[in-house]
């Protein structure tokens, strides 16, 4: 069977004027701006009108990435789609794509098959230039920073401990580490610097956890640049640069409305990293889904590890809501994988390795269900070699823990294949009469408790080692008045340990915390506890080689 590639079936449906997908939502033309026909960005002002309305959020969440595919972002517009189909007003909420990834190795970030967002080469190419706007906000700063050295240098800014990196939105490692300011007096001061990609910026962060312009601009003030010759702290508002940072940043802050390949409606906004930052589209974004629809479906970035438990201790802890219900995602093949067999073998039945990768999922339905007490169903995302046998394995495991799996078959079928999972989300909502949720840990606690109840409660890690440079940030950061936050744990997506080859559910491991830094803006606490690569680079053959546009402007080669 020849499969269809992401953009062949994307452009093969014709979208629907926009303004058509505002209306399912009761937007009228006065709510929407236009970018173009098939884009449009909804005025976060309307958030303030209150509607009462109280919709249902659904969580999609996954097991331990792996190079198997797990398809959180095909899962989310598929259950949205089937909802749809089920007459429910439902609306999904998504990360934007970054250009890094689109060119590297991942791919665009728009679904995939039969369930995706469209137009998919918008969303994935520049889209609204929301990404650009977080760019310029970004090294608009540098830039103040090292001309406010330049000029005299009032705040007695420490040049080498510069902590504020220029960004650009690309996979580019030449840029990871540079020296900037040469050619003597008049060009700056020297100094060493370097670029993250913007979507690892924690201006991005901020962006996404901010509730309106007001707070916006407080967030970005409260964004620790530097630090002085004295060792404290200095920040944006120090150098009165959040003002002009909110200003770049006020369209792209209103969220990005496009649809599915079935007329759904979707935001699409936000993409920070899901390791030195939380993984989620933004709260607005998310508060506006929840304002206009009924029922609201979501993905947090990586694994349940990471993606879930930020999701639920930062962004739902800071936004005030939580999801009504969860959905784990994982694949046979992912399974497999994570039962020790090679990429090029997980076509292959293997009841085996099936059993023996099992345990990684069953440990995120368990801190689904018992760690955070939500309603939690297994999404098992089929792909063409999955056999009855294996199919069954999974769903008799997940029984014997109280949790159905379903089959998913959005990536083939659309909105079709997602019925059964949207009927046991329903059934999970209309028997969930919890109004709370359970977090990890309290805001109370010392930092490095907080940081010891994620990594034994969720990673089931035995304790928790901190170097003494953690230990030195740790008591700096409650110093600074920075032990309340919340912590942002960048940790390897792989395993549930610190080590991404273990994985399974690994027993008798220790977390080791090497750094503790701060994102003051966003409201937390990054706990780096290995290499988190804030520059990625392109690989050997980048997908950016396949990439193509002809005459007529169609675009090919993504997918
Ligand atoms: P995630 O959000 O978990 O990173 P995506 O939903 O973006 O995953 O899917 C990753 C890739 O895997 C996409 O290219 C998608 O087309 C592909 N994919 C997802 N589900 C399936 C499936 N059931 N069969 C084949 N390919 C799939
Ligand atoms: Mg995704």
């Amino acid at each position: 069977m020849v499969y269809k590639s992401d953009i062949e079936i994307a452009q093969s449906v014709k979208p629907k004027d926009i303004r058509e997908i505002a209306a399912k939502l009761g937007l009228s033309d006065e709510d929407i701006e236009l970018y173009g026909k098939y884009k449009a960005k909804v005025d976060y002002r309307l958030l303030k009108k209150g509607t009462g309305k109280k919709a249902k959020l659904i969580l999609v969440t996954a097991i331990n990435p792996t190079p198997a595919g797990e398809g959180k972002t095909t899962t989310t517009i598929g259950v949205a789609d089937a909802l749809s189909r089920l007459g429910k007003k439902a609306i999904v909420a998504i990360r934007e794509p970054s250009l890094g990834p689109v060119f590297g190795v991942k791919g665009g970030a728009a679904g995939g098959g039969y369930s995706q967002v469209i137009p998919m080469e918008d969303i994935n190419l520049h889209f609204t230039g929301d990404i650009h706007a977080i760019t310029a906000a970004t090294n608009l700063l540098a830039a103040m920073i090292d001309n406010h050295i330049y000029q005299g240098n009032e705040l007695n800014i420490d040049p080498r401990r510069v902590v504020w990196r220029r960004a650009i939105d690309m996979n580019d490692r030449q840029l990871r580490f540079i020296v900037d300011g040469l050619g003597g007096k008049a060009n700056g001061m020297p100094r060493e610097d370097g670029f993250d990609i913007s979507v690892a910026s924690e201006v991005m962060a901020v962006f996404c956890l901010a509730m309106d312009i007001k707070d916006l601009k407080e967030r970005l003030s409260k964004i620790v640049v530097a630090y002085n010759m004295d060792g404290a702290p200095v920040t944006a508002g120090d150098l009165k640069a959040h003002g002009a940072m909110a200003a770049l940043l006020k369209d792209a802050l209103k969220p990005n409305l496009v649809q599915t390949l079935e007329g759904t409606p979707a935001f699409v906004h936000g993409g920070p990293f899901a390791n030195i930052a939380h993984g989620c589209n933004s709260v607005i974004a998310t508060k506006m889904a929840m304002h206009l629809a009924d029922y609201v479906v979501t993905e947090a970035g990586f694994g349940a590890d990471l993606g879930a438990e930020k999701f639920i201790d930062i962004k739902c802890r800071h936004a005030g809501i939580k999801p009504d219900a969860v959905t784990i995602v994982a694949s046979i093949r992912a399974l497999k994988y994570n039962g020790g067999v090679p990429k090029s073998e997980l076509g292959k039945e293997n009841l085996e390795a099936l059993e023996k990768g099992l345990p990684n999922l069953l440990k995120h339905v368990e801190n689904i269900t018992q760690v955070f007490h939500l309603p939690a169903v297994v999404a098992i995302n089929k792909f063409p070699q999955d056999t009855e046998a294996e199919l069954e394995l999974v769903k008799e495991r997940c029984r014997e823990l109280g949790v159905n799996a379903v089959l998913s078959e959005v990536w083939g079928k659309g909105g079709e294949g997602g019925i059964d999972l949207a009927q046991e989300l329903l059934r999970l909502i209309e028997n969930n009469h919890s109004e709370s949720v359970t977090f990890a840990y309290d805001l109370d606690m010392p930092i490095k408790e907080k940081i010891r109840a994620i990594a034994q409660k969720i990673y089931g890690a035995r304790d928790v080692i901190f170097t003494d440079k953690a230990s030195k940030e740790i008591s700096n950061m409650e110093k600074f008045g920075f032990g309340k936050l919340p912590v942002c744990m960048a940790k390897t997506q792989y395993s549930l340990t610190d080590d991404p080859s273990k994985l399974g559910r690994p027993t008798d491991f220790d977390i080791t915390v090497r750094d503790v830094t701060v994102s003051a803006g966003a409201g937390f606490l990054v706990a780096l506890t290995g290499d988190i690569m804030k520059m990625p680079g392109l690989p050997k053959s980048p997908a950016a080689e396949k990439i193509d546009v002809d005459e007529n402007g169609v675009i090919s080669g993504l997918f």
